[in-house]
C-alpha cells in the first residue's frame, strides 16, 4: 500500500462521568487520532496514551511527538510503500512507545483492510458476531453512590461488573456490592495500588467469589504476583505487566497470573495483541479485552479483538453512551441483550463521523513524505 500522508489530530472528549482510579481522576480524554491517507483509501487509529504518564510511561503529548519525529519518517522510509504486517518491523529500532506504535499500525491496518474489503475481526481470525459486555466502574464518592451505579449498569444489561479498588476502597465496597447483587459476575482492578505486604489483606477478598483480581502489585513485580497467587484463592489477572506475547508467556510460566487482560495499545498493536491471545490460548489461559476509555474508533478495533475465541470472559467493551454524549462514529455502539455487535464492515467496520470529529478537534496536522 502506498501512503500519501499521515494526519495527526487531537480531539478533546468530555466523559459523561468522571472516572477515578488509583492513578487519579479523568473528566475528559485528550485523544490523538492517526489517519493514514493512501491510494486505497483512509484508515484510522487511536492512541490510548493518557494525558499523564501514570498507567504507563507513555502520555499523549509524548506519543504525538514520537510519532511525528520518529515513527512517521520510518514509515515513509521506503517511499511510503508499507503493509500493516510490516509496520512493527519498520518501527522496531525505536525502543518502547508501544501505544504510539499501536496507533500508527492500526491506521495503516484499517486503510489496508478497507482496500481489501476485509473486516478487522476476520483478519484477526474471529468469528463471533457479538461479544458480551462488561463495565468498569471507577472509585465512587460513597458506597450508596457505587451501588446506584452498579444497579444502573445492571439494569442496562451489562453482564459483569468490574470495580476499581485501592487501599481504603476495597473490602467495604466489594462487600456492599456482593451483598446487594449476590450472583453477578464481579471482579476488581487495583491498577498496581498494593504491595506484597498487603497479601493478607487482599486474601480477605476471597470470600466474595470474585472472578479475578486485576494487577494488584507493581507492573514489574512478576515474582510478587506469583507469591500472591499462592496465597489468594481469587485468580490473578495481569494488565499493566503484560507488554508483549513474550511477557505474557513469561508471567504465565512463573505462575504470576491465570488470566490476562489484553489491550492492544499496551502491547504495541493489534497484531501483537493477537499473538498475546494465541500464546495464552496455547498455555490454557483465558483472556479478555480491556479498555482505555477509547472513542468508537479504538473501541471498534477492541470489539474485533474481543471476538477471538480465547476471549472467554466479558471485556471492558461497553456501549458508546457509557463514555460519551456523542461518539466519533456515525453508528454508536449500543448494548443489546448484554452484548455489543462486532462491526461487520471492512477495516474497523465503522464510519467516522467527521462532523463530530471536527467539533472536538483541538489541532490537526498532515505530514507528507
Ligand atoms: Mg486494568
Amino acid at each position: 500500500m502506498k501512503l500519501h500522508a499521515i494526519e495527526l489530530r487531537r480531539v478533546q472528549m468530555p466523559l459523561v462521568r468522571p472516572f477515578r482510579t488509583s492513578y487519579g481522576v479523568e473528566a475528559a480524554r485528550d485523544v490523538l487520532l492517526v489517519r493514514a491517507l493512501s491510494a486505497d483509501g483512509d484508515g484510522w487509529g487511536e492512541c490510548v496514551a493518557g494525558t499523564e504518564p501514570r498507567f504507563s510511561a507513555e502520555y499523549v503529548d509524548g506519543a504525538h511527538a514520537v510519532i511525528r519525529a520518529h515513527l512517521i519518517p520510518r514509515l515513509f522510509a521506503a517511499g511510503g510503500e508499507i503493509t500493516a504486517a510490516g509496520v512493527a518491523a519498520a518501527l522496531r529500532d525505536v525502543s518502547g512507545h508501544r501505544m504510539a506504535k499501536a496507533a500508527v499500525e492500526l491506521a495503516v491496518l484499517d486503510a489496508e483492510l478497507r482496500g481489501h474489503e476485509l473486516p478487522l475481526h476476520r483478519y484477526l481470525g474471529a468469528e463471533q458476531t457479538r461479544v458480551p459486555a462488561g463495565v468498569s466502574i471507577g472509585i465512587a464518592a460513597t458506597i450508596p453512590d457505587l451501588l446506584t451505579q452498579v444497579d444502573g449498569y445492571l439494569a442496562e444489561g451489562y453482564l459483569r461488573i468490574k470495580l476499581k479498588i485501592q487501599p481504603g476502597w476495597d473490602l467495604e465496597p466489594v462487600r456492599a456490592v456482593r451483598k446487594a447483587f449476590a450472583s453477578i459476575p464481579l471482579q476488581v482492578d487495583a491498577n498496581t495500588a498494593y504491595t506484597r505486604a498487603d497479601a493478607g489483606w487482599l486474601a480477605r477478598l476471597d470470600e466474595f467469589g470474585l472472578s479475578l483480581i486485576e494487577q494488584p502489585l507493581g507492573r514489574d513485580d512478576l515474582t510478587g504476583h506469583a507469591a500472591l497467587a499462592r496465597i489468594l484463592r481469587t485468580p490473578i489477572c495481569l494488565d499493566e505487566s503484560i507488554v508483549s506475547a513474550s511477557s505474557a508467556a513469561q508471567a504465565i510460566g512463573m505462575g504470576a497470573c491465570t488470566v490476562v487482560n489484553i489491550k492492544a495499545g499496551r502491547v504495541g498493536g493489534y497484531l501483537e495483541a493477537r499473538r498475546v491471545h494465541d500464546v495464552c490460548a496455547a498455555l490454557g489461559v483465558p483472556v479478555w479485552c480491556g479498555g482505555m476509555l477509547e472513542t468508537g474508533i479504538g473501541r471498534a478495533a477492541n470489539l474485533a479483538l474481543a471476538a477471538l475465541p480465547n476471549c472467554r470472559l466479558p471485556g471492558d467493551t461497553s456501549a458508546s453512551d457509557r463514555y460519551w454524549a456523542r461518539d466519533l462514529i456515525t453508528e454508536p455502539f449500543r448494548l443489546d441483550d448484554g452484548h455489543i455487535k462486532v462491526p461487520a464492515g471492512p477495516g474497523l467496520g465503522v464510519l467516522v463521523d467527521m462532523a463530530a470529529v471536527r467539533t472536538r478537534t483541538i489541532s490537526v496536522e498532515e505530514i507528507r513524505p
